[in-house]
């Protein structure tokens, strides 16, 4: 009746009914069915889940319930075979209700005979694969991943709209272009080394190439090539299914950066804390040499500390932590800061100004102590000379943040130098700067934690003048106002 050898399974709790659907299908010609009995409800039950049939007759009547009651607990219209109404009531209701629900055809029991069974059997099969293929072909096209349709010789066939996103490659400009355009100048013959391993050697094969976009974006690809055969086994082309890792790729690279840097900075005071501990061990110097070189310990300890501790949190900045953010008063949180900073330079006058109607900000207070003591010591420490340092919160009515100001009258930073500033490790390199000690972590953190509490950060400073942080925190919305109140109500 088909092509290929059809199962099929009866379920119709009459087996008169049964044996004549069988016989039926046995006089048509073609390939011969296999046609099995499900005689109740539950068997036919069993037979949906055991999913080895390839068409479904199902009976409306089933004892005391039906087959709609059936269709539905299987869900019907979700199995991979079609599921073919039948009924000894020829009655309009049913018909209508069976094209509802989502079963593939509909037969009336009095007008069964040979041929109408065998075509209605034949047109459920294809129109569920034909539905399955352009469900697939929805997924490959709505796919962010790039699939593309090769021939055997390497050019382009077809592909979806990700192959737009990832290479730029557009349907149908690219069709009958080679793949290799997406080879970068110095890779020539990568994409044609693949194809061949494929044909001759793998049938399937990964790999992470660095291509260019058809706008000579370079970017990394991971890309699964596999071998598309025919009939009689030959290999009649390549499907190629291609994901954009350009960024993954580059947060692992930053990340390598990042050890690597971090064991060095920290090997560095580790080498002088075990100099000067061999020295104290193997020589015997006065009392107040000895005082000098255990000074060095000390200092070079702290420094790995704080390195330590700076690492920590870049660590858990990059892993993205939560941060407990609540509406705080920034005023009080700036005081503190300051009357704690003040302590430690005697050279500066260390002001705050604030409006004390300020809104409240949205944010993790200890965070926000971290972020301001952050910059507030860096305004301290790269202003040797002393000066002003003034910290001040504004409200900005048009974005609704506080921004707070860190200013300084020290030495500055070059254009330039205000580029890399953010980033891990970075430190300005100046005769003025040389003695001044840091780990170039702080503003790489101090920009990681304002962000996560939604806030910006940016920074304005001339050379020599001065050097001003800003850093814009939402406020409090009137909504959130409005909810307080209701909780302290
Ligand atoms: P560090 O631990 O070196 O202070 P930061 O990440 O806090 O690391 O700062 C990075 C670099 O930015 C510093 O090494 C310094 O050169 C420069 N810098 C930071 N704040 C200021 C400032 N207020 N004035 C001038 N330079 C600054």
């Amino acid at each position: 009746m088909m092509d290929e050898p059809v199962r099929v399974l009866v379920i119709d709790d009459d087996e008169d009914d049964y044996v004549m659907i069988r016989d039926m299908l046995q006089q048509v010609g073609g390939a011969p069915a296999a046609v099995d009995w499900a005689p109740s409800y539950e068997a036919g039950l069993d037979g949906f889940r055991e999913a080895v049939h390839d068409v479904y007759l199902l009976d409306y009547r089933l004892g005391g319930r039906t087959g709609l009651d059936l269709f539905r607990e299987v869900h019907g219209k979700k199995q991979r075979a079609p599921v073919i109404l039948m009924s000894g009531h020829g009655n309009h209701v049913v018909d209508m209700a069976a094209m509802r629900d989502g079963f593939s055809d509909y037969i009336p029991k009095e007008r069964i005979g040979p041929s109408l069974l065998e075509h209605s059997i034949r047109y459920a099969i294809m129109r569920k694969r034909t539905e399955a293929e352009q469900r697939l072909g929805a997924i490959v096209e709505s796919s962010h991943d790039a699939v593309i349709r090769l021939d055997l010789d390497g050019t382009i066939k077809s592909c979806n709209a990700g192959a737009y996103r990832v290479f730029g490659l557009l349907s149908p400009n690219v069709i009958g272009q080679p793949l290799a355009c997406i080879e970068r100048a110095d890779a020539q013959g990568v994409i044609a080394a693949l194809l061949d391993r494929v044909r001759e050697e793998e049938d399937v094969d990964r790999v992470d190439i660095s291509v260019q976009k058809a706008d000579g974006t370079a970017i990394d690809v991971s890309a699964q090539v596999s071998a598309i055969r025919g009939e009689h086994g030959a290999v009649e082309g390549f499907s190629v299914i291609a994901h954009d890792i350009t960024e993954r790729k580059r947060a692992r690279e930053r990340r390598d950066r990042f050890v690597a840097v971090a064991s060095h900075e920290l090997r560095t005071p580790m080498t002088t804390i075990l100099g000067f501990a061999e020295l104290l061990l193997t020589r015997d110097e006065s009392a107040a040499v000895q005082h000098d070189w255990l000074r060095m310990i000390h200092d070079e300890g702290l420094r790995m500390k704080a390195i330590i501790n700076d690492m920590l949190d870049v660590a858990r900045i990059n892993e993205g932590f939560e941060i407990r953010s609540e509406p705080t008063g920034i005023l009080a949180i700036l005081e503190t800061v300051v009357a704690d900073a003040r302590g430690r330079a005697p050279d500066h006058a260390v002001l705050v100004d604030g409006d004390p109607s300020l809104p409240l900000v949205i944010g993790d207070p200890q965070k926000l102590t971290q972020v301001f003591s952050n910059l507030v010591d860096n305004a301290i420490k790269y202003s040797p000379n002393g000066g002003d340092v003034l910290v001040s919160a504004q409200l900005d009515p048009a974005s609704r943040c506080v921004v707070v100001s860190v200013a300084d009258q020290g030495l500055g930073i070059s254009e330039e130098e205000q580029r890399n500033l953010f980033t891990t490790f970075h430190r300005v390199q100046r005769a003025e700067t040389i003695n001044i000690g840091g780990t170039g972590l702080g503003l790489y953190i101090v920009k990681g934690l304002t962000e996560m509490m939604n806030g910006k950060i940016w920074v304005e400073s001339v050379l020599d003048q001065g050097t001003t942080f800003y850093v814009a925190l939402p406020a409090e919305s009137v909504a959130d106002e409005s909810a307080q109140e209701l909780r302290s109500a």
